[in-house]
């Protein structure tokens, strides 16, 4: 019986801009995306006409959904739907992505299936045609299907190649439990109040650094614009990025809506120093360390 194996990266915002939010309740946003090397592998399996089952393992497996509202399984079905596939699927996901994390664990999923499908099901679709589904399933999935370095605007789903230089080392800090994004957006707007943000973008600083290659630089030019509404609603967070600073990391920050923190290091060794400091401090659940950028979903058989 014919597997398709995916492997696809979680993503991090090394800056993230946002504006005030639209009349339709969106807040529009300039952001950096990196791809890392930290994995979910989505297996794709043929199934009967119409079946589509999912089974899934690791990290937050117990806490996810198996029908329709699972990402994964959207994905599979919006494919079917967009060529004509009676086929089924069974996918089984191994996850190593922190759940509602910032990671964007779910749409790291869902661009992952719509790879593992493609292939299984032979669609014949070209990438554009891949992401424009992608866009309809998530604001992050277009990123996660392309993955490298890209500038992402609109919701962040209009995807700009960033041609710059480096490799990163990271390393993670997982927290006991995750937060709801909109819950962070909805704290953003309170802190803010009556003051209107200006309209987002990518700081200059940020893309200089990126171009430079320098991880010094980067380190410096890290920026979230939820950190605030996330360590408001996670204070202890504080003390976790703090920690980072303590063994000189380049530059410590909330990933996305949070509450994982993200420390940049400036080597490999320096990287173990830090994510040692952190698995013994008792401050975070599990630790992990990537680097990046890596390409997006791909087939690794
Ligand atoms: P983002 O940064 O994209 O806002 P996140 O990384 O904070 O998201 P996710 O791990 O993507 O959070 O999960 C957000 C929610 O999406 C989860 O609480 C879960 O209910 C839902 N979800 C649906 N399918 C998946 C999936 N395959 N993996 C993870 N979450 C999923």
């Amino acid at each position: 019986m014919t597997t398709v194996t995916v492997r696809a990266p979680a993503k991090i915002n090394i800056g993230l801009s946002i504006g005030a939010p639209g009349a339709d309740g969106h807040h529009p946003v300039a952001t950096v995306y990196q791809a890392i090397s930290l994995y979910d592998e989505i297996k794709a399996r043929e199934a009967e006409p119409g079946s589509y089952e999912l089974k899934l393992t690791g990290e937050g497996a117990d806490e996810l959904p198996l029908d329709e509202s699972n990402l994964a399984v959207r994905a599979a079905r919006l494919l079917a739907a967009a060529y004509g596939v009676a086929d089924g699927v069974n996918l089984s996901i191994h996850k190593t992505i922190a759940v509602a994390g910032g990671l964007a664990g779910g749409s790291t999923d869902a661009a992952g299936a719509l790879v593992a499908c493609d292939a299984l099901w032979g669609t014949g679709a070209s990438r554009q045609e891949l992401s424009d589904l992608a866009t309809q399933l998530g604001s992050d999935v277009p990123f996660c299907l392309t993955g490298g370095l890209a500038v992402g605007t609109g919701r962040g789903e209009t995807i700009s190649p960033v041609l710059a230089r480096g490799r990163y080392e990271w390393v993670l800090a997982y927290a006991d439990t995750g937060l709801s994004t909109g819950e962070v957006y909805a704290e953003l707007d309170r802190l803010r109040g009556l003051d209107l943000p200006p309209a987002p973008a990518v700081p200059d600083d940020l893309m200089a650094a990126l171009r430079s290659g320098d991880p010094y630089a980067v380190g410096k030019a890290l920026h979230n614009d939820l950190q605030a509404a996330t360590l408001r609603m996670r204070p202890a967070l504080r003390r976790t990025l703090e920690l980072g600073e303590e063994f000189a990391a380049l530059g410590s920050l909330v990933s996305g809506s949070g509450p994982t923190c993200l420390f940049l290091a400036s080597d490999e060794d320096h990287a173990v120093d830090i994510a040692v400091a952190l698995a013994s401090s008792g401050m975070c659940r599990t630790v992990h360390r990537a680097t990046g950028p890596v390409p997006g979903a791909r087939i690794v058989t």
